[in-house]
């Protein structure tokens, strides 16, 4: 089921007269592809919830339209949506079984939808088996791990087969290993259902790693939407460009001059297309080459060793972080009390921003 979401805006009233409304969600027009695995991703307090939440009919629009497929939403009541809805802290209901929580939704159904006991059963076998938890049926929420609880969530989210599934932050109360194996059970799970998937995120990484798209949000405005290795290699803005990767790409102060990017008083790459101007110089972890006769030289800090690859942690006037962070093949060879360190750049991995708008240029 593809979501349609025109001129949607969500304004929340200031509390008192001098304070200022919030707008959580801002003028929002784009469309969710069929079937597809979609990573909502900012900050906190970007708006990502309060965006499920319209989807779901949590919360009304201020402004602005919802449709699923061809059908407008916007005014229907969260239970005739057809949304499975999955939260952060899993909401299972903790005096029932597995089975019963499964089966809750299916419980409450009237008319020709009714179903006798026995096919709720059929059901929420058929759902935990996809889920992988057709073992614990009998078990109560307590007995469960945080990753097991987390199924029966989702099972209960499936088990009426929605057109819609949306999940807030659905493993952030998961430890790092069970998280990583989570997150990969969720894709199979949508790839086996084929369900249109919405997951809120502020773990970029885990967006990164298992959305067909992603969409980029910061205060209530969506910054890019698309597939996440074309995001993250084609940043829109400054803000995107940082959001995405690990470690984060580092930014300097530049200025374009006579078709060359200098950072301070060196001319680090050859950029014959553009004009004269100051801008924000982002290059990626991975975009340093070490040469001694690279154009573009660093105060050398330390080398951390990470395996396969080496992080060279240096310095530099002009940077606008902390440090700046290569990554770089173990094989090169660093002296222990070297002082500078030379590098070239992949061109393809350096981002030039505007100084004021910080937008890409
Ligand atoms: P997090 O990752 O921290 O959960 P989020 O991206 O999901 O954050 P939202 O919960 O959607 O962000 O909140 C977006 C903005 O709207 C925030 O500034 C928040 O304070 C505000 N907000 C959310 N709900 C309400 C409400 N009911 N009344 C007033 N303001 C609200």
């Amino acid at each position: 089921m593809k979501i349609v979401l025109k001129n949607l805006t969500k304004r929340f009233p200031s509390r008192n007269k001098k304070g200022q409304d919030v707008i959580a969600v801002n003028n929002f027009n784009f469309e969710i592809p069929d079937g597809q695995l979609i990573g909502l991703l900012g900050p906190s307090g970007c708006g990502k919830s309060t965006t499920l939440n319209l989807i779901s009919g949590l919360e009304t629009p201020t402004e602005g339209r919802i449709f699923f497929g061809e059908e407008d939403v916007t005014e229907l009541p969260p239970e005739e949506r057809g949304v499975g809805l999955v939260f952060q802290n899993y909401a299972l209901y903790p005096h029932l079984t597995v089975e019963e929580n499964i089966i809750f939704p299916l419980q409450n159904l009237k008319g020709d939808k009714k179903m006798s006991r026995e096919v709720m059963h059929q059901k929420a076998v058929e759902t935990a088996k996809l889920v992988q938890i057709d073992g614990l049926m009998d078990r109560k929420p307590k007995e469960l791990s945080g990753g097991q609880q987390q199924r029966v969530a989702i099972a209960r989210a499936l088990v009426k087969i929605p057109r819609v599934l949306l999940l807030d932050e659905p493993l952030s109360n998961l430890d790092a290993r069970l998280r990583l194996q989570t997150r990969e059970e969720l894709r199979r799970i949508q790839r086996d259902t084929g369900v249109t998937t919405i997951f809120v995120t502020h773990d970029q990484e885990e967006a990164m790693s298992i959305s067909d798209l992603i969409i980029v949000m910061k205060d209530g405005v969506v910054h890019q939407i698309g597939k996440p290795q074309e995001v993250y290699d084609n940043p829109a803005n400054l803000f995107v460009a940082q959001f995405l990767g690990t470690p984060q790409i580092n930014v300097f102060s530049g200025w374009i001059r006579d078709g060359k990017l200098y950072i301070g008083d060196e001319a680090v790459l050859e950029l014959p297309e553009h004009e004269d101007r100051e801008v924000w110089a982002g290059i990626r972890p991975e975009g340093f080459i070490p040469d001694e006769n690279g154009p573009f030289t660093c105060n050398m800090e330390r080398v951390e060793v990470m395996g396969r690859d080496v992080s060279v942690v240096s310095n530099h006037p002009q940077m606008t972080g902390r440090c700046i962070r290569s990554i770089v093949s173990s094989e090169n060879r660093f002296e222990p009390d070297q002082k500078k360190v030379r590098f070239s750049l992949k061109p393809y991995k350096v981002f030039l921003f505007d100084r004021e708008s910080e937008e890409r240029v």
